[in-house]
């Protein structure tokens, strides 16, 4: 008798050394922040990616958080941010009293247009948010170029590109802030983590301060200033040393991982770009773009399409699962939103669909996947 096992979305992937890096922060008797292994990280996506600066953060959203502090934002300022994304993109800058306005994505691939955003500038614009969706690149020459000619910043919101690059430079070393997420479904993960990467050096001593709950005490550590005290507003952003001894282990097998991800995404897309006969849609990657192995999608040509397929694959124990709900129609933002129609975020919040892909994930599983897929088309 067989019994096929079920194939989840994500799984974790551990590199077996993260309990042994825990153990030795454990031991080391400073488990707060910015300890030992902090400082590694630190220094590891310094190096390797050449971000000015960066900090560890206890979530992506607390990057994004403390991007919307730096930036000053004042009630009634606009942020431009696509609207298929996740809420913490724009809820970082709702939390500073910003008015967001919703932008449209592309045909090609899930993220913002930017073709669509200098209409949306007003004098009130302050900042452009663009999401790396897959960890794809999004057209960063042409936002780059809206956000100079009218003086704006632009804040990546790299959670999921880790190690992608646009035109051979790294995601997130582009905007005047990026931010990261190692959240469990990510790349690299420390279960719920965060990074804050600074390129433009007018924000850096600032990001500490906001960091340490507005408090100069990194100066204080470095022996900058006499006595640290209370400079800034700010809040606790930053992750104990205990995450960053898990997230060290992960960034020692980053190439591992990254070859074994991109390998899995490779076989999918081999496999599946043959359904575009049936006008399905596999992720589309434009030139200056890099593939980081972070997801792989699918888009159905309709809803009852892609509700008829997750549930042609969940009866055979394969669990996929679509993404993100139009934000200009959620319900805390549908009254705010100016009312302009947004027909590319509909579409993938409606037929967007992501296939397992972890690590772990074999050979025969993954083929399994893409036999039932190819059979839900070819049957129908
Ligand atoms: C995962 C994710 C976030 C949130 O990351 P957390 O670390 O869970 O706060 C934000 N934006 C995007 C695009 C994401 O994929």
């Amino acid at each position: 008798m067989t019994i096929s096992t079920a194939i989840p979305f994500n799984k974790p992937y551990l590199s077996g050394k993260e309990t042994t890096y825990i153990e030795e922060a454990v031991r080391s008797g400073k488990i707060s922040g910015d300890g030992l292994f902090t400082k590694r990280c630190h220094k590891f996506f310094e190096e390797r990616f050449g971000f000015r600066k960066v900090l560890l953060t206890t979530s992506c959203t607390d990057a994004l958080e403390m991007a919307a502090i730096l930036l000053d934002l004042q009630p009634g300022d606009e942020v431009i941010v696509p609207s298929y994304t996740f809420v913490s993109t724009p809820n970082a800058f709702v939390l500073r009293g910003a008015k967001i306005v919703f932008a449209d994505s592309t045909a090609l691939n899930p993220n913002i247009d930017a073709a669509s955003i200098e209409a949306l500038v007003t004098p009130r614009t302050r900042a452009i948010v663009p999401v790396h969706y897959a960890g794809i690149a999004c057209d960063m020459d042409a936002i780059q170029a809206v956000a100079t000619r009218h003086g704006l910043a632009v804040v990546e919101d790299a959670a999921q590109a880790i190690d992608s690059y646009y035109n051979g430079k790294p995601l997130g070393s582009l905007g005047e802030l990026a931010a990261f997420s190692f959240h469990e479904t990510k790349n690299i993960i420390s279960g719920e983590g965060g990074m804050l990467a600074i390129n433009d050096p007018r924000f850096a001593q600032r990001a500490e301060i906001i960091r340490e709950k507005g408090t100069n005490r990194s100066s204080f550590f470095r022996g900058e200033v006499d006595k640290y005290g209370w400079v800034d507003m700010g809040s606790s952003f930053l992750p104990s040393d205990i995450i960053a001894a898990f997230l060290y282990a992960q960034l020692e097998n980053l190439d591992q991982i990254q070859d074994q991800r991109k390998a899995l995404w490779q076989v999918y897309y081999t496999a599946l770009s043959s359904l575009s006969k049936y006008g399905v849609g596999v992720p589309n990657l434009p030139d200056y773009a890099t593939n980081n192995g972070h997801m792989f999608y699918l888009t159905c040509t309709s809803l009852d399409e892609r509700t008829a397929l997750i549930e042609h694959l969940r009866e055979q124990q394969i669990l996929p699962v679509f993404h993100y709900l139009s934000l200009h129609k959620s319900p805390f933002y549908v009254d705010k939103h100016d009312g302009r129609e947004l027909p590319w975020a509909d579409f993938y919040t409606d037929c967007l669909v992501r296939l397992p892909l972890y690590y772990e994930l074999t050979p025969a599983l993954q083929q399994r996947v893409i036999g039932a897929i190819l059979n839900f088309y070819h049957s129908r």
